[in-house]
């Protein structure tokens, strides 16, 4: 009996027609050395699974990743690790990345002998410098995570991933999950760690409020596709893209906390991006869609103030395309 069941259970899964979900299309992005390029949109557009791409946590079945001229996908083995070395990722649960049971100083002194960073007798004082740069006090060098407040877990993982000098950081969602006045600090020791150690920073969030502040360039994706991206400030000041306007002007004044959050931004749910809507995806949601946008998908495009957009109106507007061609 137990037999027929599971095998009725297996059959429901082999029946199941395997579903590779294309979580991103057409993601054309690029980051400049010692920039912060800021990633936005609601859960669900592809934010995370395109840092997973970068760092090579997820496959990337076509297109490619280049970082400082290596071809990321193709990397193996010993040029694999050190890639790996080089992009260290950061994560908003330092809970599920640290663990309970070593100490400040055990978990950084672990990063630092697996890559070899540097000799034994040196580890003290590397430590004691990681632990300085993130404003840790030293005398937490003996505690364990669970002794911590949040904002200080996230400090630990932050030390970790600097012990081995990556030259670019990915946070995701690093900030999201912590109380406005700890994301203040945390987003401050980013941009002096940034400044200080000439980071790369990729720095996602659904939080534009967050990025504006810290990020030289702001991408806002949408169920998998880059539909904006610009200078920080012209991107706030002259937002062109109606998803990114939305985003903008999300519930101004009646909940001050959820100001500028693609989670409460925008009207309609988050078609799924398995079957998302034909032509411009954002259409059923788009204040100022036209027929045009449900049946043709715009390209994401330069406009004349060198920002990219992915959208019929706006690439009119700036005479890029006739409107008689709509
Ligand atoms: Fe709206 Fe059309 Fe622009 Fe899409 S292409 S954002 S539907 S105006
Ligand atoms: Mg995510």
């Amino acid at each position: 009996k137990t037999f027929a069941r599971s095998r009725s259970l297996m059959d429901l899964v082999k029946g199941e027609p395997r579903r590779r979900v294309h979580a991103l299309t057409e993601v054309d992005l690029s980051v400049r050395r010692g920039e912060t390029l800021g990633i936005v949109g609601e859960s669900g557009c592809g934010k995370s699974t395109l840092a997973r791409c970068l760092v090579r946590l997820h496959r990337v079945d076509s297109g490619s990743v280049t970082y400082d001229g290596l071809d990321v996908v193709a990397l193996r083995g010993a040029a694999l690790r050190r890639f790996n070395r080089r992009v260290q990722m950061v994560f908003q649960d330092p809970y599920g990345s640290l663990n309970p049971r070593m100490t400040v100083r055990a978990t950084i002194a672990e990063a630092l002998s697996v890559h070899r960073i540097c000799p034994r007798r040196e580890m003290p004082a590397r430590i004691a410098a990681l632990m300085d740069l993130v404003h840790l006090p030293l005398s937490a060098a003996g505690r364990r995570p669970h002794e911590f407040s949040g904002g200080q877990r996230q400090r630990i993982g932050i030390a970790r991933a600097l012990a081995l000098e990556p030259d670019c950081l990915i946070a995701d969602e690093l900030v999201s999950a912590l109380d406005v006045s700890v994301q203040a600090q945390m987003v401050n020791l980013l941009l002096e760690l940034q400044e200080r150690l000439h980071l790369t920073v990729l720095f996602i969030a659904h939080d534009l409020r967050l990025v504006r502040h810290l990020s030289h360039r702001v991408a806002v994706m949408y169920l998998g596709r880059v539909v904006e991206l610009a200078e920080t400030e012209a991107l706030f000041a002259h937002p062109r893209h109606p998803y990114t306007r939305a985003l903008l002007d999300a519930a101004p004044e009646l909940d001050p906390s959820r100001r500028g959050s693609a989670e409460a931004a925008v009207r309609g749910e988050l078609p799924s991006p398995v079957n998302p809507p034909p032509g411009c995806a954002f259409h059923p949601r788009c204040p100022v869609a036209i027929e045009y946008c449900r049946r043709v998908r715009p390209e994401l495009v330069r406009l004349r103030d060198g920002r990219l957009a992915a959208c019929h109106l706006a690439a009119t507007e700036d005479g890029l395309v006739q409107s008689t061609e709509l």
